[in-house]
């Protein structure tokens, strides 16, 4: 698919789901694609961006600000306390906080630089062992814990095991947002983020339906 059919089908999920048009974020996720690809959906006009590696996205991102400007950049996988630092100053957004440990990271270091990006928690809805995120169980205290440290919560994010229902999970991601009063809920990717639009995803990450494959 190319970048405005995707952005027409986020549209179409949008008036569907009864959702004001332009509701939804699309953040193409440029992780493992070729700069050449990257800079072709940059001349289309698109500045909203995901990267999964801290490194990946300090290597190419400060080069494509150069050229662009209003390039948007969030750090969508796991987080090392080290590369907090550099993450904050690259990125606008952080979709990965997951621990109490990195929580308290970026709020030392906010402190210190005076700004501090958006920020969702990852949910590990699946509760799979391999896979980042906080339990489902233990993710009411942790947002409280977030709030205690006085730091820019936007919302939630879940990525859902691949064997199963995706819907399953976006609607327990949901679920938890409502009942703690956060609306951001970073949820569907390439497969499933019209099911997610449905179930009230405000940010959509997609990769692979934009880019083509990884080149792995
Ligand atoms: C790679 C990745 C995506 C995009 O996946 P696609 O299936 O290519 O759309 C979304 N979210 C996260 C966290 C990712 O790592």
């Amino acid at each position: 698919m190319s970048l405005s059919e995707i952005t027409e089908a986020i549209a179409k999920a949008e008036k569907y789901a009864g959702r004001a048009p332009g509701s939804v974020s699309l953040i193409a996720v440029s992780k493992k694609q070729p700069d050449a690809r990257v800079e072709e959906v940059l001349d289309e006009g698109h500045r909203v961006f995901g990267e999964n590696r801290v490194q990946e996205a300090a290597g190419k991102w400060p080069g494509f600000r150069e050229k662009y400007d209003g390039i948007e950049l969030h750090i969508i996988g796991p987080l090392q306390t080290n590369k907090v630092r550099q993450a904050m100053e690259l990125a606008q957004a952080i979709h990965s906080v997951d621990r109490p440990k990195l929580a308290q990271t970026i709020a030392r270091i906010a402190q210190e630089e005076g700004h501090c990006p958006d920020l969702f928690i990852q949910v590990n809805t699946g509760e799979e062992e391999q896979k980042a995120g906080i339990l489902p169980k233990d993710a009411d205290a942790f947002i409280t814990e977030c709030r205690g440290l006085d730091l820019p919560l936007r919302g939630l994010m879940c990525i859902p095991p691949v064997d199963e229902e995706p819907s399953l999970h976006f609607a327990l991601l949901a679920k938890i947002a409502a009942r703690n009063g956060l609306d951001g809920l970073s949820m569907g990717m390439s497969g499933d983020f019209e099911r997610a639009i449905a179930l009230g995803a405000t940010h959509v990450r997609v990769g692979s339906a934009i880019f083509g494959d990884r080149a792995y």
